[in-house]
C-alpha cells in the first residue's frame, strides 16, 4: 500500500495497457509508481566498481 507524496491519502493502484500507477482519490491525481522509481535510482546508483590497476 503507498501513501500520496501530497496528501498522504492511500493511493489506488490503477493498472492501464503498459504500465501501473498509482491515483490519488484526494488530489484526484495520477502518482508516479514510487516502488518503480525507488528501483530505477537503485539501478542507477549501482554503478560498476571501479577497477584498480
Ligand atoms: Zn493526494
Amino acid at each position: 500500500m503507498s501513501l500520496c507524496p501530497c496528501c498522504s491519502h492511500t493511493l489506488v493502484r490503477q493498472a492501464s495497457v503498459r504500465r501501473v500507477y498509482w491515483f490519488c482519490i484526494h488530489c484526484h491525481q495520477e502518482m508516479p509508481a514510487l516502488e518503480t522509481i525507488l528501483k530505477a535510482e537503485l539501478s542507477l546508483r549501482r554503478q560498476p566498481a571501479l577497477v584498480k590497476k
